[in-house]
This record gives structure tokens, C-alpha cells and sequence, in this order.
């Protein structure tokens, strides 16, 4: 499978390496960048939970302070064609554009329990299809005292196999989702963690976004067109936003669990993604006081009462409509509230709605 997946990029060749610098999509600009390695590892690289050796790689690294550090190592058995075409290259070129997001939009960054600060991607060519995302440790990242480095990693399985260019898009942000977003556990739910399929939701949203807006292309998602992220979206995000939208954050349904709780939930960090000014909405992800989708309902109550005023935004498909915002003991401007419940409000919203506290 080709996807051209480093169309674009400026690539400067080393001896011994390839190196693509990726501009950022979002604002304020960030700089991103691949290196990819033209030799096989001197030791091939194990994988932490499988037999299977990976001697290929290549590094994803985010700029800070004027220097590159490593964010994604993501491992490969076997290459088609030169190693600076292969799929591992596009792999991290989405991945950069996820862990972007994270940073610039919602101050989220891989965890310092992890020494290597990287998620570990390997790109199985066995294994029944699909993915997984685990911690665990790594014993061929020691740390200075010889003990096992924790790490977080992201096994794909199948990649052969894995053809359909929505489906790599939708199974990394998916997994990514798993390793960065903060847990949020639902009793009987259709997964225990809840985190994968907000992290997929959010990420392809955004890069939908991002395509509509000329500001990335295909290369970025994956090989993903701007038709099928539509099309995940209007199936996957927009219901869940509306139904969340329209009755409010369903108290009983998320203290209940179940697909109920599970899209209850989904659909209250989506609406609230959608809602908040970014800074709030970031907040409303660190603030929780437990894993339950409960306090992710209070976290956002208590995020939007942390700053003095707040513009809530509406996007198109929630236009004209009545809805449920966290409106606390906050005073609307610019809108009308027509019903309240447990700290939220069902109001109508003019263009130059304010919440001010
Ligand atoms: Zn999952």
C-alpha cells in the first residue's frame, strides 16, 4: 500500500538518516519531525510483550525550547520499499499530529512515569487485527540502576492485512486515546476504559477540521480523506454531541454505566470539546477527582467556575437550537435560560453569549 504519506515535507538527508521537519497545524505554531534511520538497528528492538523482533524504526520528535526530543518510537518488522516511504513514516506523521493537539489544545503531554517520555509503537505483521494499548515495562530500556523502564505502548496487529486508510486513522487515534487521555473507567461498558474511543472521537474530529480548513492534508491522516472523516463524524461524534446537547448530562445514566452511561459520557466530553474555550475544556480533563464519568460531570461544573467569564462556543450542528450548557452559579449574558438542573442550564444562545462568574 503507498499512501505518499510524506508528501510535503521538507526532507534533508543525512549519512545515515532521512529527516522531515512538519509544521504545525494549530495555533501558535509548533514545529515537529521525523527521522528515519536508512540501516537496520545494530540490536534489534523486542517487543515488551510479544516475542517478536522489530529491527526497524524511526523517531517522531516535537520542538522545545529550541531542541527536539523524541515523543514516538515506532517499531517495524519489515519495510516495503525505501525505509523513508514506508508506512511506519506515516504512522508518525499522524501520531505528531495528535500529540500537537494534545500540547497546543488541551496542555497534555506523555507522562514523565515513562523515562523514555515516548509511546512505543509496534507494527506487528502478526496477531489477529486490530490493537492494543498498554503500560508496561521494557527491558531493553533499562534505566541507569539496570531496573526495567516503564513504557507506554501501542501494538498494531496485522498491518498486512489493514488496507483501509479510515481504519489505520480510526485504530492509532483510538489506541492513542488509551495512552494520553486522562482514564475515565464505565461500569458495564462496552470497553472498561472510555478513554479510546473519546480519543478517536476527538482526534478525527479535529483532523476533519483541519482538512476542511486547508490547514493539513491526507499525508497527515493516514491517507484518511476529508469524505470519510466526515463521514466517521456524522456518525460517530455528531449524535452523541446533539443527544448530550439536547437532555443534558443524564446524572443517571452515567452513575448507571452501561452503552447508556458509556455514550452519556461520550457525549458530554464531546459536547463539552465543543463548547468550552480550549483552556476550560483542558482543565475540565485534569480536574476529576476520581476515574468515574461522574466526576468528569463535576470537572467540568467546577472548570468553567475557575475563570471569571466564559464565551460559549456553538458549532454548526447545534446552531439556533436550545441546550444544556454547565452553567453553575455563573450569570448568562446574551442568552436565555430556559430550565436548570444540577448546575446546568438549558438555555438559547445569541452570538454574543458570556457566562460570567
Ligand atoms: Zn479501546
Amino acid at each position: 500500500m503507498t499512501f505518499a504519506l510524506i508528501a510535503g515535507l521538507a526532507l534533508q538527508a543525512q549519512a545515515d538518516f532521512a529527516w522531515f521537519e512538519v509544521e504545525g497545524i494549530l495555533t501558535p505554531p509548533t514545529k515537529s519531525a521525523i527521522r528515519v534511520p536508512l540501516a537496520p538497528l545494530e540490536r534489534p528492538k523486542r517487543s515488551p510483550i510479544h516475542e517478536w523482533v522489530f529491527p526497524r524504526t524511526v523517531t517522531g520528535m516535537v520542538e522545545g525550547n529550541g531542541e527536539f526530543a523524541p515523543r514516538f518510537r515506532v517499531f517495524r518488522q519489515s519495510l516495503e520499499g525505501k525505509p523513508e516511504e514506508d508506512v511506519s513514516v506515516g504512522v508518525t506523521r499522524f501520531l505528531l499530529r495528535l500529540v500537537e493537539i494534545n500540547r497546543t489544545s488541551f496542555r497534555l503531554d506523555h507522562g514523565v512515569e515513562f523515562p523514555s517520555r515516548t509511546v512505543d509503537v509496534y507494527l506487528c505483521d502478526g496477531g489477529d487485527p486490530g490493537a492494543l494499548q498498554r503500560a508496561t515495562v521494557d527491558k531493553d530500556d533499562s534505566l541507569p540502576g539496570g531496573s526495567a523502564a516503564k513504557v507506554n505502548t501501542i501494538h498494531v496487529y496485522d498491518v498486512k492485512g489493514l488496507s483501509s486508510r479510515i481504519e489505520w486513522a480510526r485504530e492509532l487515534a483510538h489506541e492513542y486515546g488509551h495512552a494520553t487521555l486522562p482514564p475515565v473507567r464505565i461500569a458495564k461498558g462496552p470497553e472498561e476504559w472510555a478513554n479510546g474511543d473519546l480519543g478517536e472521537r476527538i482526534y478525527l474530529r479535529r483532523m476533519a477540521q483541519a482538512l476542511a480548513l486547508g490547514k493539513a492534508t491526507p499525508s497527515d491522516t493516514m491517507g484518511a480523506t476529508l469524505d470519510q472523516l466526515q463521514e466517521y463524524v456524522g456518525k460517530n461524534v455528531t449524535p452523541l454531541v446533539l443527544a448530550a446537547a439536547v437532555q443534558g448530562p443524564r446524572s443517571a445514566d452515567l452513575a448507571a454505566g452501561g452503552q447508556e452511561g458509556f455514550d452519556a459520557y461520550l457525549g458530554l466530553a464531546l459536547l463539552a470539546e465543543s463548547i468550552l474555550p480550549r483552556s476550560v475544556f483542558a482543565r475540565s480533563l485534569v480536574l476529576p477527582d476520581d476515574q468515574s464519568p461522574s466526576a468528569y460531570e463535576r470537572a467540568i461544573l467546577a472548570a468553567t467556575a475557575e475563570v471569571a467569564e466564559w464565551k460559549p462556543s456553538v458549532p454548526a450542528e447545534l446552531a439556533g437550537k436550545p441546550i444544556w450548557i454547565p452553567l453553575g452559579k455563573g450569570k448568562l449574558e446574551g442568552g436565555t435560560i430556559l430550565a436548570r438542573a444540577g448546575g446546568w442550564a438549558k438555555v438559547t444562545l445569541r452570538n454574543e453569549a458570556v457566562v460570567t462568574n
